[in-house]
Parts: structure tokens; sequence; C-alpha cells
């Protein structure tokens, strides 16, 4: 099965769903194998799915419109690392191996997000810059969903990085299996979205500890995502 953990009840109108690694979802493979595999996603859940080419950034991509076929919407022309649904009949998601995957839904069902937030995009705002947007289409108590991602027992990076991100992202460094400093990017994810008033679920385990799941760190070259739609 190629859901790791779906949420089909999660507020009134909106699903969220994060993907195992029996899935591969990004771009290190041919054109019509990642196809193929957006359409099962798409049957799955019963609507197209869009994607962005992502690139550690804080833009924000927003879809108005429903899918007008099934399977893959391919936005890949556009470079972002947030996208925001408004209306059902559309599925966002945001391709992860070890970066944090985040979904975020309207309370009210008026609108999803999908963010990918890894350490550069964590340390520019894209989090902030994804509920921004849903703040400008919604007025609703907004909610969120941190999946699977590289834990801060695993993710180790040399001292200087680990605490310069430390220090920005107001967490402490985190102490890797190895003894050595890591970056905790879930808790820093959580600390950003409670910061914004928004609730937070945690979703499932670690990356590179997990063998259900694709890490880049571990030497995977697939990618799974993090998905939300409307109902
Ligand atoms: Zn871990």
């Amino acid at each position: 099965m190629f859901v790791y953990r779906r949420d089909p009840d999660a507020l009134l109108g909106a699903g969220v769903a994060f993907t195992s690694a029996a899935l591969d979802l990004g771009d290190g493979q041919s054109v019509a194998a990642r196809e193929a595999a957006f359409g099962l996603v798409s049957s799955a859940l019963g609507a197209p799915v869009a994607i962005v080419a992502q690139v550690h950034g804080t833009a924000v991509v927003r879809i108005d419109a429903p899918g007008t076929a099934d399977g893959l919407i391919d936005l890949t022309g556009h470079r972002a690392d947030a996208l925001v649904a408004t209306v059902p009949g559309v599925a966002v998601a945001v391709r992860v191996a070890d970066c944090v995957p985040v979904c975020v839904a309207a309370a009210d069902g008026s609108a999803v997000a999908a963010v990918h937030a890894g350490r550069e995009g964590l340390l520019a705002g894209v989090i902030d810059a994804a509920l921004a947007e849903m703040r400008r289409v919604s007025g609703a108590d907004l909610r969120a969903w941190i999946g699977p991602h590289v834990c801060g027992g695993c993710y180790e990076v040399p001292d200087a990085m680990a605490r310069e991100a430390a220090d920005k992202l107001g967490v402490p460094v985190s102490r890797t299996r190895r003894d050595t400093l890591g970056i905790d990017l879930g808790g820093a994810a959580r600390r950003q979205l409670e910061a914004s008033g928004v609730a937070v679920t945690r979703v499932g385990g670690c990356t590179l500890e997990d063998t259900l799941l694709h890490s880049h760190r571990g030497g995977s070259s697939g990618r799974m995502a993090g998905i939300a739609w409307l109902g």
C-alpha cells in the first residue's frame, strides 16, 4: 500500500495523506513512470494531483479551479515550495525524502495547503508564506499535519550549521545518535506553526530509520508526497 498515513476525516471537507516508499513520486525517473505513479494517487483520492518545481524557497502557488483531467497536474514550470487549493476537485502535493512535508487545512473546508519545508525553507520562511496565503483566502482557523521527515537524532550537519540554524529557528541544537550536532527540522516546523496559532498533529516516523519511507540521506532517489485536498 502506498499510502503511509491518511486522514480523510481530518476536518469538515478536507483530507490529508502522506505516501510511503512503495511509490516513487520524484523526478529521478522517466516522465511516464512519474505520471503512472501520480495516476495511482489520483485514482485513490478521486482528484488530480498538482505539483510544482521545489527550490527551497518561499513562493506559493494558488489553485482556484478544479483539475480538468485525471492524474497529474504538472505545474513544474513554477518554482515554488507551497501550494494552496481553494476548490474541491484538485489535490496539492509536495515531494520529500527527509525534508518536512506539512499539510494545512482551514477548519471550514475553504482551503488546504501542502508545504515543502527543509532546512533552507524553514530558515527562509516558507511556512509563514503558506500560512499567509491561506489566511488571504480563508478566515477560518488553520490546522496542520507534519509528515514523516528525518529526525533530529539522524539529521547530522556540520557544527556551525547546526548552531546557526538552531539559533535562527529558535530550537535547541539536536544531538545525533553519533553524538554529533544536528537539527530538529520537525521541531522547528512545529514551533513556526504553533507560533502562528496553528494546531499541529505529527504523523509518522523518521525517514532515515523507517524502511517504509524514502530517505535521501539513506540513499533513496525516490520521493514521497504530502498531499492535501478539499472533498
Ligand atoms: Zn531518525
